[in-house]
């Protein structure tokens, strides 16, 4: 008699082979949460990476995926990412993320983010979610009540634009230390790809100090506004690269630092805020290495967005989150510096950095 247990339309193969746990186990993924409800046509993923180092936190996206497998990837590539980027920076938080699979501009309702953030309750606080690309602080409210593990809320910890800015910024000015041998950026030549929410800060901070700024962007009225007020000047979108600048701070897209644009591409250091900016990491990272540009590792970059959400979980002032966004010069500085000793690019000392924090907190909590 079979144990009334085994799935029986399973062949041995595929038991062998589910997919899912084989994804999840190439780069250890905790906890995989798949949320559905027909009645709000919710359809999303949780991804818990990494609990070593505290709950995990990272934002919900919400996209209208091509399918099922694409933000089954997007997610778990994303929630990598978040371990990362909270390991490097210091912070007591793990790594996760989430994605609501659908037209942000089509499915939003309130019952459906309701019931989103019952999964993310039923969690436990084990994950902790919060903006992202197509979701606005009302969404997120709607998930505040069912669930208290929720950061970055209206009248809470707030845009996390600003203190993001900073540390890209003082992540720049380590990366000009070392390269042309004092921090100033005063008379270089930087260029601003995308003068959003992070980009206009940036050229704010960037012009004060009296750098020459470039700014391009895919909306006229944006590109106008911004040159007008910071006296920057306007690059058409597809001539960013023919541009001769010392400094390009990618702050729209990802992926831009590839084969086609390395070819043009005339900077001796590469720091922005986008997510994901090399195209393929072990190309293009070992690519700009060999040119002789600086690139500062995204992650460790723009963390300034998630210091200011763990002000928010840790119940720590803005003036914190300022100052600890500042502290992502000497991370910069460390990993450049060693990446430069140790002939290795900085994108694989950054991730090295990551790693080894997490491995090293992981013994601390062993029990006695
Ligand atoms: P945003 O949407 O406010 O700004 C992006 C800007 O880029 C927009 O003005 C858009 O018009 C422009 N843009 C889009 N495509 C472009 C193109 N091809 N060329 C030039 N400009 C283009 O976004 P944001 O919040 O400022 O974030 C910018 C980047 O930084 C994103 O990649 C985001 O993931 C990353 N990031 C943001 C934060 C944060 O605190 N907001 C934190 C970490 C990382």
């Amino acid at each position: 008699m079979k144990n009334s247990f085994e799935i029986q339309d399973i062949t041995a193969n595929e038991k062998q082979n589910n997919p899912v746990i084989a994804e999840m186990s190439k780069y250890n993924h905790e906890q995989l949460l798949f949320c559905n409800d027909n009645e709000t046509g919710l359809k999303a993923i949780i991804a818990v990476h990494n609990t070593v180092l505290g709950p995990a936190l990272g934002g919900t996206r919400m996209w209208a995926y091509n399918n099922e497998l694409e933000a089954l990837n997007d997610v778990m590539r994303l929630s990598r990412g978040m371990s990362y980027k909270n390991s490097i920076s210091g912070l007591n938080l793990g790594g996760g993320k989430a994605v609501i699979i659908g037209d942000a501009r089509k499915m939003k309702s309130e019952a459906l983010f309701r019931r989103f953030g019952k999964f993310v309750n039923s969690l436990g606080g084990k994950y902790i979610t919060a903006e992202d690309v197509g979701i606005s602080p009302s969404d997120m409210s709607w998930v505040s009540m069912e669930t208290a593990h929720v950061v970055g809320l209206p009248g809470k910890s707030g845009d996390p634009s600003p203190v993001t800015a900073q540390g890209v910024y003082a992540g720049m000015k380590a990366c000009a230390n070392i390269q042309f041998g004092n921090d100033s950026l005063k008379g270089k030549k930087v260029l601003v790809q995308g003068v959003g929410h992070v980009g206009e800060y940036l050229v704010s901070y960037l012009t004060k100090e009296g750098a020459t700024v470039y700014i391009s962007d895919i909306h006229e009225d944006t590109l106008k506004r911004v040159s007008n007020t910071y006296g920057a000047k306007v690059v058409p979108i597809n001539e960013v690269y023919d541009v001769d600048m010392d400094i390009y701070a990618p702050c729209a897209l990802g992926a831009t630092v590839n084969d086609e644009n390395l070819l043009k591409l005339k900077c001796s250091i590469i720091s922005g805020a986008a997510n994901n900016q090399l195209a393929n990491e072990s190309v293009h990272g070992v690519e700009v290495m060999k040119k002789g540009i600086i690139y500062a590792p995204d992650f460790a970059l723009n963390a300034g967005g998630v210091i200011n959400c763990y002000s928010e979980v840790a119940g720590l002032s803005n003036t914190w989150a300022l100052s600890k966004a500042d502290d992502i010069y000497q991370t910069i500085y460390h990993i450049v510096k060693r990446s430069q000793n140790e002939n290795i690019p900085t994108y694989q000392i950054a991730n090295k950095m990551a790693e080894e924090r997490i491995e090293a907190i992981g013994k601390v909590k062993l029990p006695l």
